[in-house]
């Protein structure tokens, strides 16, 4: 430990951004690193910088309402590592945001471009509001003024921000938008997660759910638990957690529970996906489905399955969820959705995890492939596409899985492990400016 006399370091430790707690996303994230520093070997040296984001910006949007009155909402765009290439992460909206969940976020997508060996480093933004109570118009303000606001550290080959949870293509229309309109240049590669005729790519909007299923598929075959019949729960219904389902379903697969932020329902002979994405698309939630029956939002945990699937928010399989899950097999489709302590248990309960920054990179790599056709100026098929998401998370899983199963971890810190080897890496060749 360094000495506290020594002034460089008193103002470097006031560099902490926010108490991180062990329920926090930023606490959980800072507690993966702990695990995996011990089996970096000679790297470790540089293992602090994992745990510092390289630089953080918080940013005030104000906006004109439809009625004539002001708001200041806050924003971020938090850069958490560069070593490997452009920052690369989505923008929340959500009244929950916090700079801290957006640090965490940001890791995560460090992590994660390394583990699947994406030339990007990790980054992620967010607004602090609840999309449900601003008007398409409002939104577009906000949006905009958050791009010009972020816009002196976002760029095609600084950083390129993309969807995440209540944010979509038409998002990502006003950000590329704004930022050509600010620059002079037409700069589809600012974002990804586009509409496909504004330079967007085909499969991007079903790639993250897509490659849950592909890896979701992949994990089972090797624990040799069959797809056809296999009961699966899952948490969250908007992007990530429809296409999962309709995916699973459309494979022989059962979802017989569904949890999001307006209910859970629960059908053991499975759910009609088709008719409950239609009833989400009308009612913005799965509460409510005539064809299941209502269960209370907790009971969900409960729900007898062999797969579940936490596709919603990060902190949701706490220690208590842990001990009560039936699944053999978690897939983690949200980002950061179980806590350390409750992995440890699922963990000493033979229950298998494949880990966020694996299950979910399907997303950050059609996001890499849109990056790459904006650049081109040339698009690919939708086969191409799902051909090359397919065989660049399958290896990543290949590698993660030989990793655990040689140093005897969890897929989690193989993940890490990999992950670290190479950002660290990258540190020690790139060297330490000036
Ligand atoms: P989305 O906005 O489309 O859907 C979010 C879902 O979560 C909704 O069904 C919502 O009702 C539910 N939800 C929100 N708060 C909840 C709560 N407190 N309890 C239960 N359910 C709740 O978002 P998305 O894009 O599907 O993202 C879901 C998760 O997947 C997030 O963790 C996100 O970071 C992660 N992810 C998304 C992508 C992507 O490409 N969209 C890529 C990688 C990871």
């Amino acid at each position: 430990m360094p000495s506290t006399n020594n002034p460089a370091v008193a103002v470097h430790s006031s560099l902490s951004y926010a108490q991180p707690t062990n329920l926090s996303a930023w606490g959980t994230y800072l507690a993966q690193v702990d695990r995996v520093t011990p089996y970096l070997g000679p790297l470790a040296r540089w293992a602090e910088t994992l745990r510092r984001p390289k630089r953080t910006l918080i940013v005030d949007v104000p906006i004109e309402l439809d009625n004539g009155d002001f708001a200041h909402f806050e924003g971020y765009r938090v850069q958490h590592n560069l070593a490997r290439g452009p920052g690369k992460g989505g923008v929340r909206y959500h009244p929950d945001v916090t700079l801290e969940e957006v640090m965490a976020l940001s890791a995560w997508m460090t992590i994660k471009n390394a583990a699947v060996n994406l030339p990007f480093g990790g980054a992620k933004g967010g607004i602090r509001l609840d999309p449900e109570r601003l008007s398409k118009k409002e939104l577009e303000r906000v949006t905009r003024r958050y791009t010009s606001e972020i816009g002196v550290i976002i760029g095609p080959h600084q950083d390129i921000p993309a969807p995440d949870v209540n944010t979509d293509s038409q998002i990502m229309a006003w950000m590329m938008d704004t930022y050509s309109m600010n620059t002079g240049l037409a700069s589809p590669g600012v974002v990804t997660g586009k509409p496909v005729h504004l330079s967007g790519s085909l499969g991007r909007v079903k790639a993250t759910g897509r490659g849950v299923f592909v890896i979701g598929c992949e994990a089972m075959r090797r624990l040799n638990m069959p797809i056809g019949g296999a009961r699966v729960a899952i948490q969250g219904f908007g992007n990530v957690g429809s296409t999962t389902a309709e995916l699973f379903a459309k494979a022989g697969a059962m979802i017989v529970a569904a949890q999001d932020s307006g209910g859970a329902i629960f059908n053991a002979q499975g759910l009609p996906i088709t008719e409950l994405a239609d009833h989400v698309q009308r009612h913005r939630t799965v509460g409510g489905f005539p064809g299941a029956d209502s269960l209370d939002p907790e009971a969900f945990w409960d729900a007898p399955c062999d797969v579940l699937i936490p596709a919603a928010l990060e902190g949701q399989i706490t220690v208590a969820r842990a001990e009560r899950l039936r699944a053999r097999l978690v897939l983690e489709g949200a980002n950061g959705p179980t806590l350390p302590e409750a992995d440890d248990i699922l963990g000493s309960r033979g229950i298998v995890v494949v880990p966020d920054v694996i299950c979910n990179s399907g997303g950050v790599t059609v996001s890499y492939f849109e990056w790459v056709q904006d650049f081109a100026s040339y698009f690919w098929t939708e086969d191409e596409i799902n051909q090359r998401l397919e065989k660049i998370v399958l290896d990543a899983l290949e590698q993660i899985w030989r990793t655990s199963e040689r140093r005897g971890v969890s897929l989690r810190t193989a993940a890490f492990v990999v992950a670290c080897e190479r950002i660290l890496t990258a540190h020690e060749e790139r060297g330490l400016y000036p």
